[in-house]
């Protein structure tokens, strides 16, 4: 996932904690978004996704202008998507946002569900989303979540990069990071490792009420209490026995 900083005027520093993700239809593609929020004045959005295109317009930590109520806009952050009228959003659309989707909620701590992941027209009488099916976007953004564990499986990402280059109070984290960190993982049978991770992923699965993803407060100042889903606590306990700790 590659994403384009395009920048735009329209934004302020007013930021509250992000609650949800509002999802928009261009009525148009990619390069007439990039030139609606170059206006000075005027609107803006956090992303556009078209295809496998993602440009950035607003950073995540500043509010952008794109839902006509301010106080929404300082909680969310907006989406924009490659359709209009005459044209649906391409597969590829959905599976990128879907990504980025996944993305925002694990790193923002919010749910992938439908009060979290709202259509404009939730917050103000507009025909924005218009033909966009927010259903499919949760669908496709949850099953990249579950499936995130295996697929994208290398130890830097079964934990955190926040972790392993924060100053983490889990002095369990510490050690596997420190060892990590130092090169050591050369020591570590990685096919072993990825036994283990689906076998904990599989003992997990039947648990409904376990959390898929790692909340990590971002609060200022930051609160150093960090909730590891299950999986990765079981998987580190594993790691440890082999690493000697
Ligand atoms: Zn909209």
């Amino acid at each position: 996932m590659t994403i384009k900083f395009i920048g735009s005027p329209n934004f302020d520093n007013s930021r509250k904690p992000i609650k949800q993700v509002v999802i928009h239809w261009i009525v148009g593609d990619l390069t007439s978004a990039d030139a609606t929020f170059q206006k000075v004045g005027g609107v803006s959005a956090h992303y556009g996704v078209e295809d496998e295109i993602i440009h950035q317009y607003v950073l995540e930590e500043d509010t952008a202008y794109a839902v006509g109520v301010y106080y929404r806009n300082q909680e969310s952050i907006s989406i924009e998507h490659s359709a209009s009228p005459d044209r649906l959003a391409s597969n590829a659309t959905y599976s990128t946002s879907a990504k980025l989707i996944a993305d925002i909620c694990q790193r923002n701590n919010i749910p992938v569900d439908r009060q979290h992941i709202i259509g404009h027209n939730e917050i103000k009488a507009t025909q924005c989303p218009g033909t966009m099916d927010i259903d499919r976007l949760i669908r496709e953004a949850n099953s990249e979540i579950i499936a995130q564990p295996i697929a994208q499986l290398t130890l830097q990402t079964i934990i955190p990069k926040e972790l392993l280059e924060g100053e983490d109070q889990n002095l369990e984290i510490q050690q596997v990071a420190g060892l990590l960190k130092d090169g050591k993982r050369d020591n570590l049978d990685l096919q072993n490792c990825r036994k283990e991770l689906k076998q904990c992923q599989d003992s997990h699965s039947t648990s409904p009420d376990a959390p898929k993803t790692v909340p990590i407060d971002k609060s200022d100042p930051p609160n150093q209490t960090f909730q590891l889903p299950p999986i990765v606590t079981q998987f580190l306990g594993w790691l440890r026995k082999k690493l000697g700790l």
